[in-house]
């Protein structure tokens, strides 16, 4: 299995990404609401692992902090083998476009592009030919089984359709880690099953590590491992 171009390092056994004692706190007036109190978390190269959690437990939180799109008030995570806390916000920006892949719920998609559009934009990668990352989108959407509807926007796809456009997106740029935050919340249950075999195919069956937040148990049980994130704090679940 060829390993992702991305990578840095690749000693085997060595946690692709590891968050220890992570804290958030966020102010709310006088208030401050701490939703992490030292969550630990780490995740090994080609693993899938699921983290449930009631609304509000603060999964979106955690995930956007791994993905360093926030930042946590305490704590260190290391991405193969980079702290963020000692980067520049410049090189933890190229980190977060070279090597993570995001998956939302409601794919977050722009109405205006086409599909095709909608994988190369938020990548685009300074100094890399237009003609090369649209070739590299229609082999991405092809994978998902989208070749066919490259052109098309997304109000002209089903939900799953939408999803697996997120997808291709979120391994446009040959990423190591891909993170979904609720990724099959806002489909019914067969196609929620059929995404996430999608997702599995084009993370885990290419050696990347997949971080999914979900609500759902049958797409948590399919994980390799399991977190459940209460009161702040993650457990793993035997
Ligand atoms: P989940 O994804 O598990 O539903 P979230 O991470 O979205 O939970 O939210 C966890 C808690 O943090 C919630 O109580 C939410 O209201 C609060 N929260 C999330 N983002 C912010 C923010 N930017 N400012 C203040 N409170 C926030
Ligand atoms: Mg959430």
């Amino acid at each position: 299995m060829p390993l992702p171009a991305n990578s840095q390092s690749d000693a085997l056994g060595a946690p692709l990404l590891r968050a220890q004692g992570l804290r958030k706190m966020y102010r709310d007036g006088s208030r401050t609401l701490e939703v992490l109190k030292g969550a630990d978390f780490q995740i090994s190269r080609g693993e899938y692992v699921s983290v449930v959690g009631k609304s509000g437990s603060g999964k979106s939180t955690f995930l956007h902090i791994l993905g360093a799109l926030d930042v946590a008030t305490e704590g260190s995570i290391s991405l193969d083998g980079e702290e963020y806390s000692s980067l520049s916000a410049k090189k933890l920006a190229k980190i977060r476009t070279r090597k993570i892949g995001f998956i939302y719920q409601f794919h977050h998609l722009l109405p205006e592009f086409s599909a095709l559009e909608n994988v190369i934009l938020p990548g685009m990668i300074d100094r890399v030919p237009l003609g090369d990352l649209e070739a590299r989108a229609e082999e991405m959407l092809t994978r998902v089984g989208l070749g066919e509807r490259l052109q098309h926007r997304p109000s002209k796809l089903s939900g799953g359709e939408q999803q697996r456009v997120a997808l291709a997106r979120a391994v446009m740029n040959d990423p190591l880690l891909v993170l979904a935050d609720e990724p099959t919340g806002d489909l019914d249950q067969q196609t929620g099953r059929e995404v996430l075999d999608f997702i599995l195919e084009q993370t885990v069956k290419a050696n990347r590590s997949l971080v999914v937040v979900t609500h759902d148990p049958a797409v948590a049980e399919r994980a390799d491992r399991r977190y459940r994130l209460e009161d702040g704090r993650l457990a793993e679940i035997a």
